[in-house]
């Protein structure tokens, strides 16, 4: 990625509590399905962001936990949050991209992936991803999805143009088993969930003048567009989280 663009969006997102749509309930709710199948020793946490939720699974399980960015600031938020809560001896912090994970085959009982799979994209995710998932590991995974079959065209078009992956849940389902994976389930996200992240995003915007910059001017022209598609179409898609075991 052009690294001024990427500069653009580590200053706007660090300081915010998560860089995603998100709950600490729905970490929890997924964890603990989980937890009740098997032992979770060793979590690969991938796109961590500033750790929202690398600090639930470091603080719900007793595991190691292994944490993975591409932008050091965000790492350097998460390392004092880490501190903070005396989760220094069990969370591991990783400045390393998502496809060159710098891990060997079948070393976690468990995947993470909040809000980041996107950027690689679902299927290559669950296709590279799983290797290091040990036999019976789990991978969870959030991403948007559609919620109705028909929906307006604009809306289809909008989405299909920034995340051309972007398909029904069950869709997404089928690619988990033609994947070889089995399934738990998928959830969507509450509202909170948005509200958790747009909110935060919505005061960001308010404080920023982009007038120097046309990058700047840009990426937020672009946020905006985002919040006001969902405030109009949110009930045609949601963030799901998909839950899959490797037999
Ligand atoms: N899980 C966090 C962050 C989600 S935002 C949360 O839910 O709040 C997506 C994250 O993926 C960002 O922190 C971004 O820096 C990271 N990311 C994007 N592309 C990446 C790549 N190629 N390698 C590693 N991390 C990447």
């Amino acid at each position: 990625m052009d690294q001024q663009l990427l500069k653009i969006i580590t200053d706007f997102y660090k300081d915010l509590p998560r860089q995603g749509p998100g709950s600490t309930r729905a970490t929890k709710w997924a964890l603990t399905r989980i937890m009740e199948m098997g032992p979770i020793e060793h979590i690969l946490d991938i796109g961590c962001g500033t750790g929202a939720q690398t600090i639930v699974l470091g603080q719900e399980t007793g595991a190691k936990v292994d944490a993975l960015d591409r932008v050091q600031d965000f790492l350097d938020v998460l390392k004092i949050k880490r501190d903070q809560q005396r989760l220094s001896d069990r969370i591991q912090l990783h400045h390393a991209q998502m496809d060159k994970l710098p891990f060997e085959a079948e070393s976690f009982d468990l995947i993470w992936s909040e809000g980041a799979i996107y950027n690689m994209g679902f299927t290559y995710g669950l296709k590279n991803w799983g290797k290091l998932l040990k036999p019976g590991g789990f991978m969870v995974v959030s991403e948007i999805s559609w919620t109705t079959e028909s929906r307006p065209q604009l809306l289809t078009d909008y989405w299909n143009s920034n995340y051309p992956e972007m398909d029904l849940v069950s869709a997404k389902v089928r690619l988990m088993e033609m994947m070889g994976y089995s399934t738990i389930g998928a959830f969507a996200l509450p509202d909170v969930g948005w509200r958790n992240y747009y909110e935060p995003v919505s005061q960001k915007l308010a404080q920023l003048d982009g007038s120097g910059s046309p990058a700047l001017q840009g990426f937020l022209e672009q946020i905006k567009t985002e919040l006001k598609i969902y405030h109009e179409y949110r009930q045609y898609y949601n963030y799901f989280f998909y839950i899959m075991r490797r037999p």
